[in-house]
């Protein structure tokens, strides 16, 4: 067995065996197959696919690079929940401690951003004095007594796919349906809940363009899970649009405290209760509708925000010196209507620039309008935090927003249900 010959027989779109996928992926991990093979490995993936078998051997060759995390001394029951990527999504933040107000444990480790999608340990982080990375025993401490958790994924999960996901974004060979598919149940594989809700977003600020796509994603993510003995749902959400009003790290932050103080967004509402009752409904094998009303219940009596600042409180996080440090300008409407869209891609990369390489978490947008509001021509649409302006800012964010004469009909941000 050689590299070579395993690249040629994918090339030539023959299906390829345990041995050869495993032979590929540990030889990357242990630095014997240089980056330049592996791209044309992972190129020939990308060109022609995986079928079903390939794509759980190569996510079995990724669980297997890496260690399997140990929940054994968790109390009770757990879920994980992930979500491929968004702009302005902060759920995490929310859904977390809903689950757990309500028994179900929630042992997460979250990514940083990546693209023009924000990540939710560098929001976090945002916050002074948050730990995102702690000790084993501590992990498991915190969800024993608090009940949810979020740290960095560690370096020792799924090693294989940390390698080939950076070799991937370098190259632009992140949207492939057995890729993605290998890359996210590797990682939830390892991290070991038996429970696994994912927010699979769709739309021009997603990885996933179209609903169609993401329903052959959403069911082969499931049918791998299936495999390893896991409960997989998988909810298609709108990414056409960010979610909620904020997009940046300390604003989403900001946004999630919001939340909990009963000023919400109503899609980034409609789509926390809709994770948190996947996620209640599948660990405590209730009905959807039975986990539905306990999940809103939690909301309304305080429960949830109690367990919000009681988590990020035992991470080390000290939310009451969470300070937005970023010079403001507002962007104005140079025309009326109601809003009917507003381009999550523009939205996405317009903040990934402000936020930049070098992490500013202060720096980000505020919606100050969102889907169905009406707009006067020079009205303030958005604010813009940022300590250097970057080009075209504002017109960017202006023409992110399409107005319509006629009122626009609420369009749900829940797309569909895969399970
Ligand atoms: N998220 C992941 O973890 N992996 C992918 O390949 C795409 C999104």
């Amino acid at each position: 067995m050689n590299e070579k010959s395993i690249i040629e027989k994918k090339i030539k779109d023959k299906s390829l065996s345990y041995e050869e996928i495993k032979y590929m992926v540990d030889g990357f991990v242990d630095g014997k197959i240089k980056e330049d093979t592996m791209t044309l490995f992972i190129k020939a993936i990308y060109n022609n696919d995986l079928d079903f078998n390939e794509t759980l051997n190569l996510t079995d060759a990724m669980i297997k690079s890496g260690k399997v995390e140990d929940l054994s001394e968790v109390e009770g029951v757990t879920v994980d929940k992930h979500s491929t990527g968004g702009v302005g999504d902060k759920t995490s933040l929310i859904v977390l401690p809903i689950c757990a107000s309500l028994g179900v444990k929630v042992p997460k480790m979250s990514g940083r951003s990546l693209g023009t999608t924000g990540g939710t340990v560098d929001k976090l982080e945002s916050i002074p004095g948050f730990k995102s990375e702690l000790p084993h025993n501590k992990f498991i401490e915190i969800l024993n007594t608090v009940g949810c958790v979020d740290i960095c994924q560690t370096k020792d999960i799924a090693v294989a796919d940390k390698k080939i996901y950076a070799l991937r974004d370098r190259t632009g060979l992140v949207d492939s349906i057995p890729l993605i598919a290998s890359s996210i149940m590797s990682k939830k594989i390892a991290c070991s809940s038996k429970n696994i809700v994912i927010d699979l977003k769709v739309g021009n600020g997603a990885f996933m363009k179209n609903v169609k796509d993401a329903s052959e994603l959403a069911r082969m993510m499931i049918k791998i899970g299936k495999y390893y003995d896991r409960n997989v749902v998988c909810v298609l959400t709108d990414m056409n649009n960010p979610l909620g009003n904020n997009i940046g790290n300390k604003l989403e932050v900001r946004e999630a405290m919001k939340f909990f103080d009963g000023k919400y967004d109503k899609r980034l509402y409609d789509l926390v209760v809709c994770l948190s009752s996947y996620m209640v409904s599948i660990s405590k094998n209730v009905s959807y509708g039975t986990a539905e009303r306990t999940v809103i219940r939690t909301i309304e009596n305080g429960k949830a925000r109690e367990k919000f600042y009681e988590w990020i409180n035992a991470q080390g996080g000290n939310i009451n010196e969470l300070k937005v440090e970023a010079k403001r300008i507002d962007v104005r409407s140079d025309k009326k209507g109601f809003v009917k869209s507003i381009k999550a891609s523009d939205v996405g990369l317009i903040s990934s620039l402000l936020i930049g390489k070098s992490k500013n978490l202060n720096n980000g947008i505020v919606l100050r309008k969102n889907i169905g509001d009406f707009v006067e021509k020079d009205e303030v649409i958005a604010s813009i935090y940022y300590n250097k302006e970057v080009n075209n800012m504002i017109s960017i964010i202006r023409d992110a927003y399409e107005l319509s004469k006629n009122p626009v009909k609420e369009k749900s941000v829940i797309l569909k249900i895969i399970k």
